[in-house]
């Protein structure tokens, strides 16, 4: 015996629900329709969850003030880790690096120009690339 066909709850599309659990399934396999159905399952817990448990509410304050600390530090641990200043000592060191290397290939090549650095400054190029 053929399984009869539903409507969707989300997308309102006729589909053959599972055969073995033809009573239990409102919604097809789409993704959105199965993102839909786990948002209302969600909600169908959490409004439970607020009628039977009287501390639900506090709980889930304490819970999401928790992550939002947590995600907190996370950024500032991250933040720590490359903070803005030092890729921009880096960017700089690179491009004083590269200004130097053309002004040294031009002088061996023999065309040296004004804006090339002196190639003497060696403190800078140890700086660089240190
Ligand atoms: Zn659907």
């Amino acid at each position: 015996m053929a399984a009869a066909l539903k409507d969707c709850a989300h997308c309102k599309e006729k589909f053959f629900p599972n055969k073995y659990h033809p009573g239990d399934q409102d919604y097809c396999t789409k993704p959105a329709c199965r993102r839909a159905s786990a948002c209302a399952s969600r909600k169908k817990w959490r409004t439970a969850q607020q009628e039977t448990n009287p501390d639900f509410t506090a709980q889930e304050s304490a819970r999401k003030r928790g992550l939002r600390e947590r995600q907190k530090r996370q950024a500032a641990a991250l933040g720590a880790l490359a903070p803005t200043a030092v890729i921009l000592r880096v960017q700089h060191d690179l491009a004083w690096l590269r200004r130097t290397v053309v002004g040294l290939v031009r002088i061996i090549a023999g065309h040296p120009s004004q804006d090339a650095p002196n190639p003497g400054d060696m403190g800078g190029l140890c700086t660089a690339l240190t």
